[in-house]
């Protein structure tokens, strides 16, 4: 069900479905986005400093009255504030920003070179603080995973990654299951532009779905959090209506099949 939580490695539970709100623009077109969502009952949002949108956020969710704790809120670090000294003021100011004092997730936006192991004891000590219950990544690849796990105290709880039928990374999947690190989808739907693929539209018609609910579906029945974003009602709530239906072995193996190792977003190797 939309209430559906994946237990994280310190036994915090994170739901299955979230709407994410990149480029939904601060101000009315976030508010109104987080609060349909929280009418349809999605409790999981999605958002970063980087995307100039947590002060609607924090708005919608105090307007909603429901309560903080049935809630689930994620933000990320932006690449410019990393280091330990300015991770910690960077996250007090989204916490101000959000209205809120605390955090359910709070990841590494982008594996910065040289800074994001200093950031990651920064996270260490607001969880251990309780300022997060949770703290991951996000477009960490598995030597980065690998080179941070070496030295830190806390496993990242989260990897935040481009995931959707064109690119897969089933090694990295595998990596993070034998680590115990959730696997959590950006940009699921292909922001848009997969919506006319023919084997996406056959399983639509077969199970009478959209594309994009049987995307969403896939992503669940691999196991991956996922956070499509929309700022339509009807699409908010017609992506939360993929729990009535399940998609065969065959056709989840056809979806898989679909895999291109083709990016829409950054290089995780090439930014920053
Ligand atoms: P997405 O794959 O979720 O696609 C969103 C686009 O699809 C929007 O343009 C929307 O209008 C359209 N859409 C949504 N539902 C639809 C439907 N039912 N039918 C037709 N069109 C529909 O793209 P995204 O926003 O890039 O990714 C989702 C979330 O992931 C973001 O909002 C953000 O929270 C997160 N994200 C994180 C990173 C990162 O680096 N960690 C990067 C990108 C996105």
């Amino acid at each position: 069900s939309l209430s559906g939580t994946w237990t994280l490695h310190n036994g915090v539970k994170m739901p299955y479905l979230g709407l994410g709100v990149y480029k939904a623009n601060e101000g009315e077109e976030v508010i109104n986005a987080v609060s349909w969502a929280l009418e349809t009952g999605y409790r999981h949002i999605d958002t970063a400093t980087a995307y100039e949108n947590e002060e609607g956020v924090g708005k919608a969710i105090k307007q909603s009255k429901i309560a903080r704790e049935d809630l689930f809120l994620t933000s990320k670090i932006w690449n410019s504030d990393q280091g330990y000294d300015s991770t910690i003021e960077a996250f007090e100011k989204s916490l101000e920003r959000l209205d809120t004092n605390y955090l359910d997730l709070y990841l590494i936006h982008w594996p910065v070179k040289g800074k994001y192991k200093d950031t990651w004891r920064a996270l260490e000590k607001l969880y251990k603080d309780g300022k997060i219950k949770a703290i991951g990544v996000s477009n960490f690849l598995q030597h980065h995973l690998e080179d941070l796990m070496k030295d830190c105290e806390i496993n990242p709880m989260v990897d935040q990654l481009e995931f959707h039928p064109w690119l897969v990374q089933s090694d990295l999947q595998d990596f993070c299951k034998l680590n115990s690190i959730q696997y959590e989808a950006w940009s699921p739907l292909m922001q848009g532009k997969a919506f006319d693929n023919d084997t996406l539209k056959e399983l639509g018609e077969k199970y009478d779905k959209s594309p994009a609910q049987i995307v969403i579906r896939w992503d669940l029945q691999n196991g991956v959090i996922t956070i499509p974003k929309s700022t339509s009602k009807d699409h908010i709530k017609s992506n939360s209506e993929v729990f009535d239906f399940e998609l065969s072995d065959l056709d989840m193996k056809k979806i898989n099949a679909l895999d291109r190792e083709e990016r829409i977003g950054p290089d995780p190797d090439n930014f920053d």
